[in-house]
C-alpha cells in the first residue's frame, strides 16, 4: 500500500484492548485495520479468566449481551493452602449477583473471535493469521507497520494492543519501551479441563448456570508471589496461576531448585493438593496454555503516546493482580484512545501532542488510580516467603490446636496457642499483616 493509500488507523493485536479501539475508531467512520497474528481473534490468548461486562457495554452498548460468556461468578472464595490444609479466608455467596451480575467466567478462544466479529460488522478490517513484525518510523514518527504477509501498511495513528510476552515486542524493537524486568511480570499457566456441568455445579455448590471462582495462595504457588485459580465454565472449569518471573528464574537458586520452580510443575502440584485433587476427578485436560501478566504497577508503565502512536491494556502495563482485573482495563484503555484516535482526525494532528490527551484522559480516570493505589502491592511479596510460607503454616498450626478435640482443656489450648505464636513470630506475623493491609488500603498519590 503506497503512503498515500494510507489508512485512518492501524491497530496491532486483537485482544480486548485492540478491538476495543478498532470497534470505537470503525463505528465512527474511520478506516481502520485489526491485525491479529493468531488464525483467528483469541486463537493465541490467554486468560484465567473472569470477565467484567461493564466495560463492554461502554464498548458495544447492549449487544454485550450476546457476547459467549460461560458463567456469572456467584461466589469467591479465597484459600491460604499449606500443604496440610486449606485456610478459607473468605467465602463470599452474593445472591445479588444472580439478578444483577458484574462478572463471568470466559474462555478467551470463544470470546474474543465474538467481540472482533462485532468490530467487523461495524466496518474495521480484520486481518487475521498476520504478525506485524515492526513499526515503520520516519523522523522519529510511527507511519506505519512491516507485517509478514500483508506487506508495508500505513496509517496516520497505530495503536499497539500487543499484549506483553515474548512474542510481543515491537515497542521494544522501536526503542519506545525498555524492556521488562523479571519483577514485572508474572509467568502463569492454565489448563482447560472437561467436567460435566452436573458435576462443576455440585462440587462447586452452584446452581444449574451459576459459577464460582476460588483463588489460592501459600503452598498453592509453593509459597512464590502469585497465586493459583480455579475458575468454572459451562462445561469445564479453568484451572491455573502462576508466579513473578523474578522468583521462577531467581539466580540466586540452584539448577535442581529452579527446576522445580516451573509454573507447570507449580500447576501440577497445585492440582495434586488434597483439597483440590478431589474437585478436578474425572476430568479431562482439552487445552493448555501459558502466558505472561504486566506486574509493574504504576512505576512499570511505559510511555502511551508519541508521534502516530498509542499503547493500551497490557502492552501498557495497566493490569492489576491483586484484583485480578486485567481484560477490563485493556478494554477501557482501548476504548478511551479510540476517541481520542476520532478527536485526532478531526483535529487533522495525530502528533505526540495531539495524542497526549489519551495520557491525560487515563490520568483521570478509575485505571490510574487504581495503578497507583496498587503501585506497591507486588514488591510487598516478591521474595518474602515469610507471608506465603511462615505465617500460614503458623496460622494452620494455631487452627488445628484450635479445634482438635483430645482431652486437652481450651485454657490450656488457647495457652499453648499464644505460647506458640510468641516464640514462632506471631507479633511479626501481625505486624506484617497490618503493615500489608495498610499498604494495600491507602489511598497513594490521590
Ligand atoms: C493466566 C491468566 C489469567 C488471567 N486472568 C484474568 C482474569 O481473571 N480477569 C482479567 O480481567 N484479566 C485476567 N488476565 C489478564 C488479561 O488476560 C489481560 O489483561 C488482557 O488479555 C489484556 O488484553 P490486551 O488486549 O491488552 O492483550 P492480549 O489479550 O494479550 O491481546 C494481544 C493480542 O495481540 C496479538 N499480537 C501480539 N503481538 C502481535 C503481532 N506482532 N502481530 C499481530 N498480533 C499480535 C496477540 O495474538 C493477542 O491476540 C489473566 C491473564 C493470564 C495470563
Amino acid at each position: 500500500m503506497a503512503d498515500e493509500e494510507k489508512l485512518d488507523a492501524i491497530v496491532v493485536g486483537a485482544g480486548p484492548a485492540g478491538t476495543a479501539a478498532a470497534y470505537t475508531m470503525a463505528r465512527a467512520g474511520l478506516q481502520v485495520a485489526l491485525i491479529e497474528r493468531g488464525v483467528k481473534p483469541g486463537s493465541k490468548n490467554v486468560m484465567g479468566g473472569i470477565f467484567y461486562p461493564h466495560y463492554l457495554e461502554l464498548v458495544v452498548g447492549d449487544a454485550w449481551r450476546e457476547a459467549p460468556l460461560e458463567r456469572p461468578i456467584i461466589e469467591e472464595q479465597r484459600w491460604m493452602m499449606t500443604d496440610q490444609a486449606a485456610i478459607r479466608l473468605l467465602g463470599y455467596k452474593n445472591l445479588r449477583n444472580r439478578e444483577h451480575p458484574h462478572s463471568f467466567s470466559v474462555l478467551r478462544a470463544r470470546f474474543d473471535a465474538w467481540f472482533a466479529g462485532k468490530a467487523e460488522e461495524v466496518g474495521a478490517l480484520l486481518i487475521p493469521e498476520t504478525v506485524v513484525e515492526e513499526l515503520i518510523l520516519r523522523d522519529g514518527r510511527v507511519i506505519g507497520v512491516r507485517t509478514g504477509r500483508e506487506g508495508d501498511l500505513y496509517a496516520d495513528v497505530v495503536v499497539v494492543c500487543e499484549g506483553i510476552g515474548l512474542g510481543s515486542r515491537l515497542l521494544e524493537k522501536a526503542g519506545l519501551k525498555p524492556p521488562l524486568k523479571p519483577n514485572q511480570a508474572a509467568m502463569a499457566v492454565k489448563e482447560v479441563i472437561a467436567l460435566d456441568p452436573a458435576v462443576i455445579e455440585s462440587r462447586f455448590n452452584c446452581e444449574p448456570g451459576e459459577g464460582a471462582s476460588i483463588e489460592c495462595y501459600g503452598s498453592a504457588t509453593m509459597g512464590l508471589s502469585g497465586f493459583m485459580f480455579i475458575y468454572t465454565n459451562r462445561d469445564t472449569i479453568s484451572v491455573g496461576g502462576g508466579a513473578l518471573l523474578s522468583e521462577l528464574c531467581d539466580t540466586r537458586l540452584s539448577r535442581e531448585e529452579l527446576a522445580r520452580r516451573t509454573p507447570n510443575s507449580i500447576l501440577n502440584h497445585f492440582k495434586s493438593h488434597p483439597a483440590i485433587r478431589p474437585l478436578l476427578q474425572g476430568g479431562e485436560t482439552v487445552e493448555y496454555l501459558a502466558k505472561m501478566i504486566p506486574e509493574g504497577g504504576y512505576r512499570g508503565i511505559p510511555r502511551l503516546y508519541g508521534d502516530g502512536y498509542l499503547v493500551c491494556g497490557d502492552a501498557a502495563g495497566l493490569s492489576n493482580p491483586v484484583h485480578r482485573e486485567g481484560s477490563n482495563l485493556a478494554m477501557e484503555s482501548g476504548r478511551i484512545a479510540g476517541e481520542v484516535v476520532i478527536h485526532a482526525k478531526e483535529k487533522g494532528d495525530f502528533s505526540a501532542r495531539s495524542l497526549r490527551e489519551y495520557k491525560m484522559r487515563l490520568d483521570r480516570s478509575w485505571i490510574m488510580a487504581d495503578m497507583r493505589k496498587y503501585d506497591r502491592a507486588v514488591p510487598l511479596l516478591e521474595h518474602n516467603p515469610r507471608m506465603l510460607g511462615t505465617y500460614p503454616g503458623l496460622l494452620d498450626r494455631a487452627l488445628d490446636e484450635f479445634f482438635r478435640v483430645d482431652g486437652v482443656s481450651k485454657w490450656d489450648k488457647q495457652s499453648k496457642i499464644f505460647r506458640m505464636l510468641r516464640k514462632e513470630g506471631g507479633v511479626r506475623m501481625l505486624w506484617d499483616t497490618l503493615k500489608a493491609g495498610w499498604t494495600l488500603a491507602r489511598p497513594l498519590h490521590r
